[in-house]
C-alpha cells in the first residue's frame, strides 16, 4: 500500500514533499522542497523528485514518448482539447500576432502557393466577386475606383465618372494629383501603382467607406477633387479609414458625407464611426 500523501516538515521550516512516483507497493522515497511551477497556464505544485522528472523528460523526447504524444492528440479527448484551444481568445490573439511577424508572413506566402492554398485563394476570390456583383452600391464603389484609375493612367474618359461624380476630365485630375505630390520630387507618374514601399496611389482625405454610395450626393462628394490626393500606398494602407484632424475636416466641409448632417463628429463619434466601417469593410477600405 502506498503511504498517504504527506508533507514532511523539515527543521528549517521549508515544507518537504515526497515524490509521487509509485509502482505497486513501492513508492519513491525522495523528498524535495515544496515548489510551484506553471503547468497548462496554472501554477501547480511539483509532484515528482528531480530524478523522476528527468526520466519523464527523457521519455518525452524518445520516439516512444513522441508516438504516445501523437496518439493522445488524436484521441477523442485530445481532439476535443485542441478544438477548445483553437476557440480560446488567447490562442486567437497569439495567431493574429504571429501573422504579423515576418516569419508568419513568410508562412502565409508559402501556404498560399500549395495546391490547397491556391484553391483557397481562388474560392475566396470567387466569393468576393459574387458579393460585389450582388450588391449594386458595392459594385458602383468598385467600378468608380477602377474607372478613375484607368482614365488617370490612360488620359481617357468615362461616362460613369462624368455623370456620377464631380470629377473633371482626366487632364484636370492628373493636374490636381500632381499638385499634391510632395515638393521633394519623390512622386512621379513612373511610381504610381498599387502596393509597394515606393508606390503612390489615389488616397481619400475622408475614406470611401465613410460615404453611402446609395446616395448620389455622397458619391459626388467622395469622388471630388478636394477629397482626393496622391498618397503613399503604405500610408494609405496604414491609415485605412482614419479621419483627418479637425482642422482639415473643417476645410473639407463641402465633402462631408450627408449622414453627418453638417456637424463635425466629436472624438467619440469619430472613433465609433471608424470602428463601425472597419467592422463592415475591413481595415483598408
Ligand atoms: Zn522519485
Amino acid at each position: 500500500m502506498n503511504p498517504p500523501d504527506q508533507s514532511i516538515n523539515a527543521c528549517d521550516g521549508v515544507e518537504m514533499v515526497q515524490c509521487s512516483c509509485s509502482k505497486g507497493p513501492w513508492r519513491c522515497k525522495n523528498t524535495f522542497p515544496f515548489q510551484l511551477m506553471e503547468y497548462r497556464g496554472k501554477m501547480q505544485p511539483i509532484k515528482q523528485c528531480e530524478h523522476h522528472r528527468a526520466l519523464q523528460r527523457a521519455r518525452n523526447k524518445s520516439p516512444a514518448g513522441k508516438a504516445s504524444h501523437t496518439r493522445a492528440l488524436k484521441s477523442p479527448a485530445g481532439i476535443a482539447g485542441n478544438l477548445k484551444r483553437y476557440a480560446s481568445t488567447k490562442y486567437k490573439d497569439a495567431r493574429r500576432a504571429r501573422k504579423k511577424t515576418e516569419a508568419g508572413r513568410e508562412r502565409a506566402r508559402h501556404n498560399n502557393k500549395t495546391p490547397a492554398g491556391r484553391a483557397r485563394v481562388k474560392r475566396n476570390q470567387t466569393k468576393q466577386y459574387a458579393k460585389l456583383k450582388a450588391d449594386p452600391t458595392k459594385k458602383l464603389k468598385h467600378y468608380i475606383s477602377c474607372r478613375v484609375r484607368e482614365i488617370v493612367r490612360t488620359k481617357g474618359s468615362s461616362v460613369t465618372i462624368s455623370t456620377k461624380t464631380s470629377l473633371p476630365d482626366s487632364d484636370s485630375i492628373r493636374q490636381h494629383l500632381e499638385s499634391t505630390w510632395p515638393a521633394d520630387g519623390s512622386m512621379s507618374w513612373a511610381n504610381h501603382g498599387h502596393r509597394g514601399p515606393d508606390k503612390w496611389n489615389i488616397g481619400h482625405r475622408i475614406a470611401v467607406a465613410m460615404f453611402d454610395f446609395s446616395v448620389a450626393e455622397d458619391v459626388c462628394k467622395c469622388w471630388s477633387l478636394d477629397n482626393i490626393f496622391a498618397q503613399w500606398s503604405v500610408e494609405n494602407q496604414m491609415l485605412g479609414v482614419k479621419l483627418p484632424c479637425d482642422d482639415e475636416l473643417l476645410r473639407l466641409k463641402h465633402c462631408w458625407p450627408a449622414s453627418w448632417n453638417s456637424t463635425l463628429p466629436s472624438a467619440a463619434a469619430r472613433q465609433a464611426m471608424e470602428q463601425r466601417v472597419r467592422n463592415v469593410f475591413g481595415n483598408h477600405s
